[in-house]
């Protein structure tokens, strides 16, 4: 059975203090974690071993890396090589945010080796990928979206995918508060699942876990994850505030 997972993405947010505040809130909140209910924290590189400490006696939450560098040591000043995630037991980091894309050039290319680097040390990437608006408005969503997962993850044997979630993210729809509809999701799930399923079979298919992301929020949450191919999503905004996270968390099917 497909993990369903609520992922916060706090972005460059929070002081210490103020991200330590906003984790205990949530993890106090009476919700059942579940084998296969699990929740991420993706939450800037100086707070990851403060908030891991916060959660350790809790199951299946992991605090998750935003970014890893796609080399694996020496000088690149600023970045942050996943045996570095590895050594203060990270398990998860997201991979190709469209921030990370847009912002820092990170193009399929760059998110294969950040990839291959992760599985390389046993972390689960969680692959983002999504379409801007004029991709979207010339209906050429689900091409775009599949060169995506087949130039940053296709090479992947399918030991190696099992390891993998994936987000989409229409880039339309992050921080915008315009929220793909119920459907859209489901269909653009529904291809991604059939192309994983071409690619490796229905049964890698079938369990990988595609997580939806752009404007989730307390009220909107219940609907989308219950699509049958939704499972869970990446939540920036809405995941800065523990009572609208709290509310997503229990909209996990
Ligand atoms: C995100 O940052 O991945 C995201 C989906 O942001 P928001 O929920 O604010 O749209």
């Amino acid at each position: 059975m497909r993990k369903q997972i609520a992922a916060a993405n706090w972005k460059m947010n929070k002081t210490l203090a103020e991200g330590k505040e906003l984790l205990s809130e949530i993890i106090s909140a009476d919700f059942q974690l579940t084998e296969s209910r699990h929740v991420l924290f993706a939450i800037p590189f100086p707070y990851l071993t403060a908030t891991s400490e916060l959660i350790k006696a809790k199951t299946n939450m992991h605090i998750t890396a935003q970014n890893c560098s796609n080399k694996t040591s020496g000088a690149y000043t600023g970045e942050v090589s996943v045996s570095m995630l590895k050594s203060i037991d990270i398990n998860y980091c997201l991979v190709g945010h469209s921030e990370r894309r847009e912002y820092f050039a990170e193009s399929n290319a760059i998110l294969a080796e950040k990839v291959n680097l992760c599985l390389a040390e046993s972390i689960s990437p969680v692959f983002c990928c999504g379409e801007p608006l004029s991709v979207r408005d010339a209906a050429t969503q689900n091409e775009f979206v599949e060169l995506q997962l087949k130039e940053s993850l296709f090479h992947l044997s399918a030991d190696q995918i099992k390891n993998v979630i994936i987000a989409y993210e229409p880039i339309w729809a992050i921080g915008t508060g315009r929220t793909a509809s119920a459907e859209q999701a489901q269909e653009m799930h529904a291809h991604i699942r059939s192309v994983i399923a071409n690619q490796y079979g229905a049964d890698i298919a079938e369990n990988t876990s595609i997580l939806y992301g752009g404007s989730v929020k307390g009220s909107n949450a219940s609907e989308i994850f219950s699509m049958p191919d939704v499972d869970g999503g990446l939540v920036g905004g809405a995941s800065l505030v523990a009572t609208e996270f709290i509310q997503i968390i229990n909209a996990l099917k």
